[in-house]
């Protein structure tokens, strides 16, 4: 066996975990994107409901409106008849009713208003903000896909060429994400990570022969003497 191939996948280690890191940095720079677009159909959401409760309340107000200058005509034909000061002074009490009412309504109607206009002034800050994030991430974005694209052909080259055991046994030892990554050492006649203990067979086989050997304990990879 070459030590060759013993290069080959650690390139192909290190183009994968830089693989990882690509993808993680472009979730974050999506992330940056969307948590602000997130913002503005939340705050437009409010806004709308906002609306639709002014109208509503608008709609009120017109029907108090109304019963007010009901009241208020009918009061008056009572007083110009010369009425029952009972019913005239009920009519009052009804009129006043209404004042009330109408002004809270009104008092409701400028409160939201308000607010929707604070709204207005808040997306208007968050639209800047998304264009400026967002001219930030468009070529960081596509800086990092070429990344990818250039990492995805070459580690596609390197599996090919590869002999196949070579590639089995690495596409199972990556599956298992060992911590400190897939590959170890013969380290004083035993596995560096484990401390497994390596037959005087195994080490010549690793270190000298340069075979492809994982340790039996912990799975990883043995890299031999020079790779
Ligand atoms: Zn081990």
């Amino acid at each position: 066996m070459s030590v060759d191939w013993f290069f080959k996948l650690k390139e192909i280690d290190s183009l994968t975990k830089m693989r990882i890191n690509h993808l993680k940095n472009k979730s974050e720079q999506e992330d940056r994107v969307s948590k602000l677009n997130n913002r503005r159909q939340d705050t437009l959401m409010q806004t709308a409901k906002l609306r639709q409760d002014v109208m509503a309340l608008n709609h009120e107000l017109a029907e108090v409106e109304k019963k007010l200058k009901n009241a208020s005509e009918q009061k008056q034909r009572l007083m110009d008849m010369g009425g029952d000061e009972t019913k005239i002074s009920n009519y009052q009490n009804e009129i006043n009713q209404y004042e009330e009412k109408g002004l809270e309504f009104l008092t409701q109607i400028e409160e939201m208003e308000a607010e929707v206009s604070d709204h207005k002034t808040f997306l208007a800050g968050l639209e800047k903000s998304i264009q400026e994030i967002e001219s930030e991430v468009q070529p960081e974005l596509e800086k990092i896909n070429s990344e990818v694209i250039n990492i995805d052909f070459r580690l596609k080259l390197l599996m090919e060429e590869l002999p196949a055991d070579f590639r089995t046994i690495l596409l199972k030892t990556t599956a298992k994400n060992l911590a400190h990554g897939p590959f170890t050492r013969v380290d004083q006649g035993s596995c560096y990570f484990c401390r497994y203990k390596m037959s005087r067979l195994d080490e010549s086989e690793i270190d000298i022969q340069k075979n492809l050997k994982t340790c039996p304990q912990c799975s990883r990879i043995f890299l031999p003497y020079g790779a």
